[in-house]
């Protein structure tokens, strides 16, 4: 097993090493100075610290899409910064995490190696295998949580089986109270004497070749002052009115913070004190109507990671396993009407030019451009889940899989499959009066709200007025949702009697 693990090089004998010892922190999702409990570890040992980051696609269970891997890109940049400032430098590599690490230990005569967990199943196998392999070989090997609030194997039900039900899950995340508050940030972070070699960041090839990220830069600031920014923000003017606002995507009602947390630039515990102390720190949680509602989002994420955590054949497949025999449909041209935001109907077609132009769609929106996809549509969740890991600057395996499978209803604590949202109702409900629409399909900004939603109902002189010629400047509706959503419910019939073909 260490060979298979660490691959023909041995290290170096244990006295060897300790001459000028050195603990290594390995950077993953976690990457920030502030609440790092690895890096808190490293520096207790008052060893030279070795940051390194190891770029290894080829062990993810779904590898970077490219907005994710432009966001990587910036945040190696600012974690460099963020660590010069304390004399330190990040060793960037590129191969196989453990070879990388032990030429790592070997260069550098490292004693212990720390890092922070992480929750996708690949991943936990490889790290297990690595930390044994390197306990074996003489090493401190040790992992830590930084990017969840509560361990997904410490939250039980009374019969010790996994929670399926989020308020269940909520309620006895916080039974023993409130999560731990964040750690204290290293003051005295040791260099060690001579550096190993590194690659530049620009050398992972991360950006892309042909510049289309222009609406990501406009549109986000990666690293941890970026972070801090958008919290601050947030707990200054957003969260008093989060309640009201979160199901609006015409205003920022929400924190934007999901890319932060997904690279872990912010940890979840930082978040959560920021708001429970901005606000009315010795009421209890239940009592504090403010923070409670954006709480309970920050433990959606820990419910879906609950549920990757013990359901790892979700990444592939519908947890709830009738679904195996839904008859999803290919349609090709209807899937690429769907990417390219050109499906005729305006409040998906919105969600989906956001989410090309700035790498991010508003929650409510999500759920209604993926029902449309896998009801209107009849797509299977995975192609839609796919082009969102490409396209997402927050694309995170736990909460892409779960709020797909959340919206197909093939999941647990699932929104029904038999509830289809209509794309236009959903707009007139959550985009009242059409601003969003209008930012994101300028074609048919001079609509007026009544119409705005729904721009094949408008009466001719209104069309003429607003320059919208259906069918030439904008889409006919590329499906009828009354018809789409009977033969979703026909194809839902067939698995529910056990059938798979669809009947028109
Ligand atoms: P806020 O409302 O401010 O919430 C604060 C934080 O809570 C978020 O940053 C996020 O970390 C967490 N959170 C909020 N809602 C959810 C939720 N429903 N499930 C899990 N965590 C939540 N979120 C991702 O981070 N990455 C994804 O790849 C992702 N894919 C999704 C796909 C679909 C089809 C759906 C329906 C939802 C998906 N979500 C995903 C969840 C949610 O849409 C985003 O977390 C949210 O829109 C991020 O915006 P925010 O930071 O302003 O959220």
């Amino acid at each position: 097993m260490i060979a298979e693990v660490l691959g023909p090089v041995l290290l170096l004998p244990l006295d060897q090493r300790m001459s000028d010892s050195a603990t290594i922190v390995w950077f993953r999702r976690d990457l920030r100075i502030d609440d790092n409990p690895a890096l808190a570890a490293a520096a207790a040992r008052g060893e030279a610290i070795i940051p390194v980051f190891i770029w290894a696609p080829d062990e993810e269970d779904w590898p970077d899409g490219a907005a994710s891997r432009w966001w990587l890109h910036q945040s190696l940049g600012s974690l460099q910064s963020d660590l010069a400032r304390l004399r330190l430098r990040l060793i960037v590599r590129q191969g196989t995490a453990a070879d990388e690490l032990q030429r790592l230990v070997n260069e550098t005569k490292a004693t212990a190696l720390f890092w922070n967990r992480r929750y996708e199943p690949k991943i936990i196998v490889r790290d297990t295998h690595l930390k044994a392999a390197f306990q074996t070989a003489g090493l401190t090997a040790e992992s830590f949580n930084s990017s969840l609030l509560f361990e997904p194997w410490t939250i039980k039900t009374a019969a010790g089986t996994p929670f399926r039900v989020f308020t269940p899950f909520w309620r006895k995340c916080l039974a023993p109270g409130e999560p731990q508050p964040p750690q204290s940030s290293p003051q005295r972070l040791k260099p060690p004497r001579q550096w190993p070699e590194s690659l530049d960041v620009a050398d992972l090839q991360l950006e892309p070749r042909v510049r289309w990220d222009s609406g990501l830069r406009q549109s986000w600031s990666p690293g941890t002052e970026g972070a801090a920014r958008e919290l601050t923000r947030f707990v200054a003017e957003g969260q008093a009115g989060y309640s009201t606002q979160r199901d609006r995507p015409d205003h920022s009602g929400t924190s934007r913070l999901s890319p932060f947390l997904h690279f872990g630039e912010l940890g979840p515990r930082q978040v959560w004190h920021a708001i429970r102390q901005s606000v009315r720190q010795r009421e209890p949680l239940n009592q504090d109507a403010i923070a409670e509602p954006f709480l309970r989002q920050l433990v959606w994420r820990e419910f879906t990671h609950h549920l990757l955590y013990h359901y790892p054949r979700t990444v592939a497949e519908p947890l709830r396993e009738e679904f195996r025999a839904f008859p999803w449909q290919e349609n090709a041209a209807g899937l690429r009407a769907w990417q390219r935001g050109q499906t005729g109907y305006p409040y998906i077609d919105a969600g989906m030019r956001q989410l090309w132009k700035t790498g991010w769609m508003h929650n409510r929106v999500r759920m209604a451009v993926a029902s449309f996809l896998v009801k209107d549509l009849l797509g299977n969740w995975l192609e839609g889940a796919k082009w969102f890991w490409n396209t997402l600057v927050d694309a995170d395996l736990a909460n892409n899989t779960l709020g797909w499978q959340w919206t197909a209803g093939c999941s647990a604590d699932a929104a029904p499959f038999f509830r289809v949202f209509n794309p236009v109702g959903q707009g007139e409900r959550c985009d009242p009066e059409g601003r969003y629409v209008r930012e994101w399909v300028p074609e048919l900004a001079r609509l007026p709200a009544k119409w705005i939603h729904k721009p094949w109902l408008a009466p001719q002189e209104v069309l003429t007025a607003a320059e919208v010629v259906p069918g030439v400047t904008y889409p006919q509706p590329i499906v009828e949702h009354a018809a789409a959503r009977l033969r979703a419910l026909a194809a839902l019939a067939t698995i529910k009697a056990g059938r798979t073909k669809v009947n028109e």
